[in-house]
């Protein structure tokens, strides 16, 4: 089978760096045999490694970029938000409709187990009081350095600058014939400097394809698209800012209405998404969590619905409009100085919707539903997150392993699982990470 050639990132890999990684030489070609190979070395493979090594030493993990965690170093502004206190049940609403799907994953290998975990092995963690949980010295290079140390502490090689080209089934049979003595192996992994890895395990933790700069860039869909076995659903960006054809708060950036009630509606007036909570203007388009949590509904022409009031103060939309208008109508004060003295609406933003809409009936109307057309949407420029990636259908989901591909798993942002933010993907890198680790711990327990 052939891959993608492409290597973005050409560090040429001598016969000197192969000595250097202690791996063995197949004529000209350096051979690495271990019985499990991840490929990436980002948040979920680096957990999968972290729990791995607890109980077997036999592993290499392998990424293109020149180093571990590209992203998990962004992650929380640098200083990375692990996951959420409180309960697990909590988390659920948190993947949108895959919620249910994950559920015995996330209640195995939950928060607590997490959180425990880490603390008792070394990495003190801290709870903000809105439940976010970060490591005590709020740091993401702490988080890498910690489970990095971990995996060479037990006998787990990193190994960077390589991309995968191929994977080829080289003997099927060889677990379920009781091998385990490191003479034949399942799977070649082919890597483009010439690299091979024999393995009897595969553990894709590739990413997803935003924030290509940290080597997720999907680069591994050309050789995955090889295999039948496994169904790609369709990627978008998510935890993006959402732009409109027109955007008339230019001069509000840093300015937050806290709460709003904002919905994504599709050409036919569908209601996709609702989110309630901060709305930021941030100079050219619309962010801050409400926004970031609706846009993996978003695309080009759909309609963003704005209730700068919220469906907590106003239920009914409409009705409301229309005695509100009266209201105006009656009053002596200008629209702006009724918006803030009775709702305490920031001004600036008032002065911006009375411009717009001069009359009462159009300035109560857009002020709990303000419609604008989405643009920008339909690209991975500006999210943090993808939605989509491998259907959870192709999966075993309590120990992540791809159903008709004995010992290949897959696990964090290459699978259709997307999280809020608050430290909800990076909790999904943990549990697949772990999920997948113990499966194969306990498979190599009874060879
Ligand atoms: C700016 C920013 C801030 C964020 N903050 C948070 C936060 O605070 N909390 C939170 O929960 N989530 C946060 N996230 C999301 C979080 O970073 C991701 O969900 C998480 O990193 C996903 O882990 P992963 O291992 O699946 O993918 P990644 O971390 O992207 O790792 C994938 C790895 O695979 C490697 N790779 C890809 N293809 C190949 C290939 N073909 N061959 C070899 N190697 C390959 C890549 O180089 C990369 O190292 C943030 C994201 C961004 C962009």
């Amino acid at each position: 089978m052939v891959g993608n050639n492409k290597c973005a990132y050409k560090i040429p890999y001598t016969k000197n760096s192969n000595d250097a990684l202690g791996l063995a030489s197949k004529g000209s070609v350096s051979v690495i045999k271990k019985q499990v190979a991840v490929i990436g070395a980002g948040a979920s493979g680096l957990f999968f490694g972290y729990s791995f090594v607890k109980e077997n030493h036999d592993l290499v993990i392998i990424d293109h970029m020149n180093g571990p965690g590209k992203k998990l170093r962004l992650c929380g502004g640098g200083q990375c938000n692990l996951t959420h206190a409180g309960s697990i049940k909590d988390f659920l609403p948190m993947y949108y409709e895959k919620g249910k799907a994950i559920r015995k994953l996330l209640y195995k290998y939950s928060n607590q187990l997490m959180m425990d975990d880490l603390q008792k092995n070394g990495l003190p963690l801290v709870c903000r009081q809105d439940g976010k949980v970060f490591p005590k010295a709020m740091s993401s290079d702490a988080v890498i350095n910690f489970l990095v140390a971990a995996i060479q502490r037990g006998g787990g090689q990193l190994v960077y600058d390589q991309q995968l080209t191929d994977i080829t089934v080289m003997d099927s049979s060889c677990l379920s014939k009781g091998h385990n003595n490191n003479s034949s192996f399942r799977y070649c992994l082919s890597f483009q400097s010439g690299m091979e890895v024999h393995c009897n395990f595969i553990v894709l933790g590739c990413g997803g394809r935003t924030f290509t700069q940290t080597g997720s860039d999907a680069s591994i869909l050309n050789v995955l698209s090889m295999y039948n076995q496994i169904k790609f659903t369709k990627c978008r960006q998510g935890l993006a800012p959402i732009y409109t054809d027109q955007f008339p708060f230019k001069d509000l950036a840093g300015v937050v209405i806290d709460p709003v009630t904002c919905q994504v509606l599709d050409k036919e007036g569908r209601v996709l998404g609702t989110e309630t909570g901060p709305l930021l203007f941030n100079g050219r388009c619309f962010s801050g969590p409400c926004i970031l949590h609706l846009s993996r509904f978003a695309r080009d022409g759909y309609t963003l619905k704005i209730n700068y009031l919220s469906a907590t103060r106003v239920k009914d939309p409409s009705s409301w409009a229309k005695t509100a208008a009266m209201e105006m109508n009656q009053s002596k004060k200008s629209l702006a100085s009724f918006g803030q003295d009775k709702y305490k609406l920031p001004r600036s933003f008032l002065k911006i919707m009375e411009m717009l809409f001069p009359t009462p009936s159009q300035f109560a109307t857009n002020l709990v539903s303000h419609k604008l057309t989405i643009t920008n949407a339909n690209n991975f420029k500006t999210g943090m997150i993808t939605c989509g990636g491998i259907d959870l259908d192709c999966l075993n989901l309590n120990t992540m392993e791809i159903k008709g591909m004995d010992g290949v798993y897959a696990i964090g942002e290459l699978v259709d699982v997307d999280g809020k933010s608050g430290g909800y993907n990076l909790q999904w890198a943990f549990s697949s990470g772990f999920a997948a680790a113990n499966s194969i711990n306990s498979v190599l327990s009874k060879l």
